[in-house]
């Protein structure tokens, strides 16, 4: 198996040197294990949480470890009786080509039902992150205003399709000319603003005339600023990402804890966050109604599939920036 493992932990922006690339030969397929081959592996922003040893919800990666990530993997031998050659499963084998493993942590994918990728993506982890975060924590009201940053992303794009569909009006905020258009003409939102534009505080006023009762948070920094400006009394805050913040070395700036505070009393706002592999009882609600939008076509997705595996730490360090365009994938071998 080829490996891409943790050299170092990053300071700040993830570099070429954080990472090594190492052979391995893989051990004897065990009884109740399977060989696999990965297809994709699933590069997400948790990733850099990670590489990191502070305090978080989830053990780092060891110095030395593969990295870990969601893949779509297929099995080339089977010694567990629930699977055969050929079968297409979702796995955690993380950053590397092959993996030999307990099928016991496995999941079925018929290819049938939606394509593989899918698994990692709207169908998935990020697709069930909007879905709680949005539906269980954000409960939109028909006619209520919905914010979503990081809109054109796996996890933004569901939220604020779930937001339109449920009938709210919906406003994204997104990096670029061309993932606003994607925002609003493919996706469908009300409106779409940038956050790299120097306006974003009144372009944002001005999508949201009454006001905003949710804002699903994904990014912090100057759109979070810019939100909080004009949530309505009982908004909601669904916190689910802090992307501007993942390579920060210190997390000073922004409004004073005090005056956050403060808002969060006389606006009586509900903020919370979750961590989405809490809430897999969700999973099966979540499968039957987003995929049954995506099968009617009300929603849609888009996927940015970069090939090979040695470009994994490159993407990776892109994504943080937002050069990705839609779930980012890394098509490890071909499917
Ligand atoms: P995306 O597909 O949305 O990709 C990340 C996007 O973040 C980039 O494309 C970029 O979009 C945006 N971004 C990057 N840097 C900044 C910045 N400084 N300011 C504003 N936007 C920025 O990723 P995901 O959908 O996978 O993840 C979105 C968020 O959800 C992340 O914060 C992630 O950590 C979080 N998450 C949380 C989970 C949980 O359990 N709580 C589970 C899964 C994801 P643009 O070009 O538009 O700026």
């Amino acid at each position: 198996s080829t490996q891409i493992r943790l050299a170092s932990r990053p300071k700040g922006e993830p570099v070429a040197g954080d990472f090594e690339k190492v052979e391995i030969d893989l051990p004897e397929v065990g009884e109740g294990q399977v060989a696999l081959r990965t297809i994709y592996l699933s590069l997400d922003p948790y990733m850099r949480g990670r590489m990191s040893d502070a305090r978080s919800y989830a053990q780092p990666v060891e110095i030395g470890g593969v990295i870990t990530g969601g893949t779509v993997c297929q099995v080339v031998q089977s010694r567990a009786d629930k699977f055969k050659e050929g079968d297409f499963v979702l796995s955690m084998s993380g950053w590397q080509s092959a993996d030999v493993v307990d099928a016991k942590g496995l999941r079925k994918l018929d290819p049938a039902d939606a394509p593989i990728s899918t698994a990692v993506g709207v169908l998935g982890m990020p697709g069930l992150t909007a879905y709680v975060g949005l539906l269980d924590i954000g409960q939109p009201k028909a006619g209520e205003t919905v914010v979503v940053s990081a809109a054109s992303g796996a996890v933004g794009s569901v939220v604020g399709q779930l937001a339109r569909i449920k009938g709210a009006r919906v406003v994204g905020v997104a990096g670029s000319p061309e993932k606003v258009a994607f925002v609003k003409d493919e996706l469908g939102f009300d409106a779409c603003v940038s956050h790299r534009s120097d306006s974003l505080k009144d372009d944002l006023k001005a999508a949201c005339p009454k006001g905003v009762d949710v804002y699903f948070e994904n990014v912090g920094g100057a759109t979070l600023d810019a939100a909080l400006s004009l949530m309505n009394p009982f908004g909601r805050i669904p916190v689910c990402g802090m992307i501007s913040l993942y390579n920060a070395t210190s997390l000073d700036g922004g409004p004073s804890r005090a005056s956050l505070m403060r808002q969060i009393l006389t606006d009586r706002l509900h903020i919370q966050g979750f961590i989405v592999t809490e809430r897999w009882d969700r999973f099966g609600s979540f499968v039957k109604e987003v995929g049954g939008y995506i099968r009617s076509g009300e929603l849609k997705y888009r996927e940015d599939i970069v090939e090979g595996l040695e470009n994994a730490p490159e993407t990776f360090v892109g994504l943080l920036k937002g050069r990705n365009f839609g779930k980012q994938l890394i098509r490890v071998s071909a499917d």
